[in-house]
């Protein structure tokens, strides 16, 4: 089952044009740019220019150059931003329980400082 992609989200928007962004990376496929609320010194985020709604939608979907694209993408971000030799955390939030807040698919990539665990035991 793929989640319904409504083209009103935030990311849309950015990808559009219509809302300004800054930008780290782009290619023909992807899109990397500065979280607007950073929650490490390194905040980026890594968006597919397609339409699709979380991880599973865009791993089910999307053709193999947009695939590889983004892979590569994400690996020169983390180059580019200087988090590979102390470390980086890559997260995608999905739907309800993953708490996503925009309805387009993006991969955090965070670091310059220890992050902690990823999720408080319970
Ligand atoms: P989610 O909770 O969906 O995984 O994360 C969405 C992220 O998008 C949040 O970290 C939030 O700060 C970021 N964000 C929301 N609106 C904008 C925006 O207009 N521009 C940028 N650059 N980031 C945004």
């Amino acid at each position: 089952m793929t989640r319904r992609y409504d083209d009103q989200n935030i990311f849309a928007k950015i990808i559009r044009g219509e809302i300004p962004n800054s930008t780290v990376i782009e290619t023909e496929h992807t899109l990397a740019f500065r979280d607007i609320q950073p929650q490490a010194p390194v905040h980026v985020l890594i968006i597919p220019k397609g339409p699709y709604v979380d991880h599973a939608d865009f791993a089910a979907n999307a053709s193999e150059a947009e695939l590889v694209d983004f892979a590569r993408v994400t690996a020169q971000v983390c180059e580019a931003e200087g988090v590979i030799s102390d470390g980086f955390r890559a997260i995608s939030n999905a739907g309800v329980h993953g708490v996503q807040e925009v309805p387009h698919y993006h991969l955090h990539i965070l670091g310059g400082r220890a992050l902690g665990r990823m999720l408080a035991r319970a």
